[in-house]
């Protein structure tokens, strides 16, 4: 497609007997590859590329076609550029040849092929906040007809760092706002706060649209990487449902905190799905000289691109982009980039600064529980009330060892507010643990026969005196 537009656009300077280099320039086509659209600059509010995305989607062959846009987003150096790379692969092979209508599977390329596009080399370069678009549009036609126009939107951003949070629920909020598809790429599993942040994002995207009463957005599809426990649930569409089924499940027994972000999260999207994808194996993962060829991938995960990926682009499954029920054509969307970002850079938008503290707050109390749990957990084994009593320096010892798990648990643990904000929470969770520890003690000591005997008499004495 491309190579025939490039020629077109040839065709049309051609045709002027002395083109004007102005307008030659304007005709010039922008490279194959990404082009960063919208950025966040130094001082967090939002620059869109205009000229760039102007080139793109007033493209003569794609400006009246009704668009599909696939954004992935989602936290750093989880493999979202490298599986848009496969995403792209899909499109030029199959929508050129139509070889998906017959099923072909040949797509995904040779054993020995690089794998290039979005780049995907966790290189040393300064990272910044933004979304990217591919310059190359795909164009195919769906089985009613309809000519549509694919577009792949890739999202970059940090979560845990105070001064981007903002920056990074933009970019989750505006890349949501404009796709038909959101693919939510997560690491190892969804995890409570994997959706707190979902809750916040969304929110944050729907507070900048007009209130219509429906369901704002349309696709989300979760999107598991490195799912480690095939047994529990199987890598694909299959295992995703149970998985997605459990942790989306509303019961009158959770917390209503958990019960309010599940259904938020379901009132949000009009449809949700999820996907395991398993380990891509080591070369992948550590090898700093992979260059993403085939033949040092593991064949489970190859397998499930080959599940995944048609799932979501072959002309049949396509879903289209729909603001308030209509469809939307290219030439529209530039429109809707340009009031959408000026929504993130002006006044109408309250801050997002009570949304980010209370999501802040969440993550933070679920990590300190969890920690707790730990520490619990941990000391049950040693000091539980089945147990044999402890010296008093054994379990001392045993405390120090378990406390200092939990609390490295807390500060690994990923979340939303900074170093300082969870300051106030490490100290409480330290606090909460030498409060059990007494617990703990105070057990142990009633294990102690010798002791216990004692008691009385001293208690005894007590009163007396
Ligand atoms: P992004 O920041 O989310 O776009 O991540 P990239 O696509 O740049 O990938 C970061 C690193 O993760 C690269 O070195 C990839 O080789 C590696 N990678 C890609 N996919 C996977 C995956 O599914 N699992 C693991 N463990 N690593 C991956
Ligand atoms: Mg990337």
């Amino acid at each position: 497609d491309f190579e025939e537009r490039k020629q077109k656009g040839g065709e049309i300077s051609n045709g002027k007997s002395q083109p004007e280099p102005a307008v030659e320039e304007e005709a010039v086509e922008l490279p194959v590859g990404a082009v960063q659209i919208v950025v966040s600059q130094p001082d967090h509010k939002f620059g869109l590329n205009e000229k760039a995305l102007t080139k793109i989607l007033l493209h003569p062959d794609v400006k009246d076609r009704s668009v599909v846009i696939v954004s992935v987003a989602g936290a750093f150096r989880k493999g979202k550029s490298f599986i848009l790379d496969f995403f792209l692969r899909y499109m030029k092979t199959t929508y050129s040849t139509n070889a998906s209508l017959s099923g072909s599977a040949d797509w995904i390329g040779s054993d020995e092929e690089p794998l290039t596009g979005f780049s995907w080399r966790g290189g040393s370069e300064r990272d910044t906040t933004g979304i990217l678009m591919w310059s190359e549009v795909f164009l195919t036609t769906l089985k009613d007809g309809e000519k549509v126009a694919v577009i792949l939107l890739d999202t970059q951003g940090t979560f845990d760092s105070e001064s981007t949070v903002r920056d990074c629920a933009t970019v989750f909020a505006l890349s949501t706002m404009i796709s038909s598809i959101q693919i939510y790429n997560l690491s190892q599993n969804i995890q409570e706060d994997d959706l707190q942040h979902l809750q916040l994002f969304t929110e944050y995207g729907r507070l900048a649209l007009a209130d219509t009463g429906k369901k704002p957005f349309q696709k989300l599809q979760f999107l598991v990487r490195d799912w480690s426990f095939p047994y529990e649930a199987e890598y694909g569409m299959e295992g995703g449902k149970k998985i997605l089924e459990r942790r989306l499940q509303i019961s009158d027994k959770q917390h209503p905190e958990l019960q309010s972000i599940r259904k938020h999260i379901k009132s949000c999207f009009s449809d949700i799905s999820c996907f395991l994808m398993p380990h891509p194996g080591l070369k992948v993962a550590t090898n700093p000289k992979f260059d993403g060829r085939l033949a040092e991938i593991e064949g489970e995960f190859k397998s499930a691109l080959q599940q995944l990926i048609p799932m979501l682009l072959a002309p049949e499954n396509l879903i289209l982009k729909e603001i308030s029920g209509q469809k939307v054509k290219a030439k529209e969307l530039l429109q809707y980039f340009k009031s959408y970002i000026n929504m993130y850079s002006g006044d109408e938008l309250p801050e997002p600064k009570s949304m980010l503290v209370a999501t802040a707050e969440a993550n933070n109390l679920s990590a300190v529980a969890a920690a707790k749990e730990t520490y619990h957990q941990l000391m049950e084994s040693i000091c539980g009330g089945a147990k044999p009593y402890l010296n008093t320096a054994h379990l001392e010892t045993e405390h120090l060892r378990i406390k200092e798990k939990a609390m490295d648990q807390f500060s690994k643990k990923r979340k939303m507010g900074g170093e300082e904000f969870s300051e106030n929470y490490r100290v409480k969770l330290e606090a909460d643990i030498e409060d059990l520890f007494k617990e703990f003690t105070c057990h142990n000591e009633s294990k102690n026969i010798f002791k216990a005997a004692r008691t009385p008499a001293v208690f005894f004495a007590i009163a007396v005196i």
